[in-house]
Parts: C-alpha cells; structure tokens; sequence
C-alpha cells in the first residue's frame, strides 16, 4: 500500500502467460490497437495520437520533454515537489531555459500566481504534476492550461499517479503532452508509459527543425512504428502490452465512473480514520487531496521508521515514507487500482492503531470504527 507498484490484478499476470508474438505480427498491432481505444476514456482525451512508450513512467516524462522542449528554449515549471524536480533536471540536462514558480511540498497553486507567472514569463512550454507522489497534492491543471494559451505555450502533464484512479480530463483541463505509467492505477507490474499528445502538440512535433535527441524516445519514429509503415524501431515488450490491455479492460468493464468513486470513497474512509485517531493530513484542503496516494502527517515525537517497521513486520503492510523536505514528517499511502479497497482501508487503519500506540502515541478514538461509520454514512457497498 505504498506509492507503487500497487497490487496487480489476477487477470493481469494470467494474461502476461500468453505466449509471445513478434513485435511486427499483426496480432500484436491488434493487441496495440486495442490499448489505443481504451486509453481514451481513462485519460479523457479524444486526442488520435495515444501510444505507448517502452519504459517506466520517468520514460513518458523524458519522451514528453525530449520531443517538445529543445535547447534554448523557455520551460516554466509549476514546482511543488519532487517529480517537479525531476522534469527540471531532464529539460536543464536538453540545454531548456527552466523558470520555475516554486511552492511548499503540499501546496497548490492559485489562479492568480499561475497567471502572473505565465504572463510574465511568456514560455514556449510549461510543466506541471497533477498527482504529486511525494506529497499528496492534486493540481488538475485547467488554470495553468488556461495561462499557457494566453502565450501560446505547450502543457504538458505529468499524470503518473491519477490515471486509472481519478478524473485526468486531459481534454476538458487543455493538457497537450500527458503521460504515466502502468504500475499505480491501472494495477500492471511496471514497464510502460502511455502518452497521449493534442493535434496542437503534433504540430509543433511535425514543425521540430532538428529531431529529437534521443533515438529510442523519438515520437516520429515511434509513431512509425506503430502507425504507418510498422517500421521497426524497437523491440516491443508483448508481455507487457497483453498486461495493459487486460487491466484497460477490467477498468472498462468496471466503468470509470464507478471506479473513480470507489477511490473517493475509500480515500474519504481513510481520511475520516487518520484524523479520528488524531493524526492531520498533510494537504490542508481537501479538494486538493489526490484519492490514490495519501499523505497523513506523522505525530510529533514518533518515528515514522519504526511505525513502518512495524506495519511491515506486524502487519505485513508495505508503506512509504516521506522524503526531501517531508522526510520522517509523512507517510505515504496508495490507494489505488486493486489496492483502493474497503477491506485494505479497514485493514491498514486497525494496524496504524496498533502501531501508533505501541510507539507512545494516545489515540483520540478507533480510525477503523469511525471509517466504517463513513462508510456507513456514504452506503457503502451501494
Ligand atoms: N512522476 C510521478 C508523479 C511519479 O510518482 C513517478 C514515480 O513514482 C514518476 C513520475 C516516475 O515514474 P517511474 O518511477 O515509473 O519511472
């Protein structure tokens, strides 16, 4: 239950079983056509151009800047954590100007700092995390969309630990360039970033003077691969596309609307637990609370070291904690994908419990009692 690799779906490792085709057999493209329709809905977007990069979510991060910020020019940064940071280090490392609007791990931005600093900058692209990891924090991303239109600037969202288990709404937020991974809500082992990219981001794309620095990650020649000729650029992982395909089906048949709110739900149970046991969120405002990755504070006086030492040899409970500024101030939790279940929120609570007060810490009443009352209130299981 920590940040990710979250539980795989049973379904998914029985589908990784199937045996393997070449990278050019027309089954596979067949298996790629199939992930291509059902990334629409997930990541909200209507966008034609949806692929599927090779890598962990850090390889959709660098596909995103290597193919739409070149040397020398403008990035703004919307930095308020630590995947900020690490979107900064790969456009400094192309030669990119990087501004950066720099806000405290666990806060947000607000409309009128995001339009002064867009105005005033007047980039070619902006940055931005929608589901910040390392602290909890939910930027959906419309008003920073907003902002870059007024300068004609690219956006580019990294949304890494929302698909699969909240609204992304690349669409409706004007997000150009938005990627994540297969491993937090879509519940697949790790290996692969989809990426989806506007028609305005694909014309910028087509008008690059120079291609893109880096070969395994050029858009162009993976679009070539995947679409027109079936060039072959480079070997696809088969067991992982049968693995994405399967848990785009389970999100399917599930429904995204009810999947969103089994997420809510149990991201509201587990909230309403931590703080009848006392304990404070670390994201003040809860519309600013992502549902998949939690960050409860860490009581002054305990160490966060051993409360997971001893969710993990207690409980057998894997979860993180903090790190950077936040580090031995939070936890962080994932609730997502096949982990984002009532029996987990009850679970995880019961052993927080224990844990908490075998640390020296005086509960202020039951978190399991008072999440099943939530539950109660919000008709659970409807
Ligand atoms: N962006 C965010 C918000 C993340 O949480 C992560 C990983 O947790 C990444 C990017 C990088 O993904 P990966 O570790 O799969 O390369």
């Amino acid at each position: 239950m920590g940040p990710g690799p979250v539980m795989v779906e049973p379904r998914v490792y029985e589908a990784m079983r199937q045996p393997i085709v070449s990278h050019v057999d027309p089954y596979f493209f067949q298996v790629f056509e199939d992930i291509r329709a059902l990334l629409g809905p997930v990541f909200g977007t209507r966008n034609p151009f949806r692929m599927v990069i090779s890598g962990t979510g850090t390889s959709g991060m660098e596909t995103a800047i290597v193919n739409f910020v070149e040397p020398g020019m403008k990035l703004a940064v919307f930095a308020n954590g630590y995947f900020c940071d690490r979107i900064s280090n790969i456009a400094e490392r192309l030669g990119a100007q990087v501004v950066r609007l720099e806000k405290a791990w666990g806060e947000t931005f607000s409309e009128e700092e995001t339009f002064e600093f867009v105005r005033r900058e007047k980039p070619h692209v902006v940055a931005f995390v929608q589901a910040e990891t390392s602290t909890g924090v939910y930027t959906p991303g419309k008003t920073i969309a907003a902002a870059a239109r007024e300068v004609d600037a690219l956006v580019i969202g990294d949304c890494v630990t929302s698909l699969g288990g909240m609204p992304v709404n690349v669409d409706e937020n004007g997000i150009d360039v938005a990627y994540s991974c297969s491993q937090k809500g879509l519940s697949c082992p790790p290996g692969l970033a989809p990426i989806t990219c506007s028609p305005r981001a694909m014309e910028r794309l087509r008008d690059r003077k120079r291609p893109a620095p880096s070969f395994y990650f050029d858009l162009k020649l993976i679009d070539d691969y995947y679409e027109g000729q079936h060039r072959y650029h480079h070997t696809a992982p088969i067991s992982m596309f049968y693995a994405l395909r399967e848990a785009l089906r389970i999100v399917d048949e599930e429904g995204l609307e009810n999947r969103f709110r089994r997420h809510r739900q149990n991201h509201l149970a587990f909230v309403t637990g931590v703080e009848a046991m006392g304990l404070e969120m670390h994201v003040r405002e809860p519309a600013q609370r992502l549902w998949t990755l939690h960050t409860p504070r860490v009581p002054e006086g305990i160490s966060d070291v051993a409360l997971r030492r001893r969710l993990l040899n207690e409980h057998g409970i894997d979860v993180l904690g903090g790190f950077g500024p936040l580090a031995g101030k939070v936890l962080r939790v994932g609730l997502m994908g096949a982990s984002s279940t009532r029996e987990n929120v009850l679970l995880l609570l019961e052993a927080l419990e224990s844990a908490l007060r075998a640390e020296g810490f005086s509960l202020k009443a039951s978190g399991r009692e008072a999440a099943e009352r939530c539950y109660a209130e919000m008709g659970w299981p409807e």
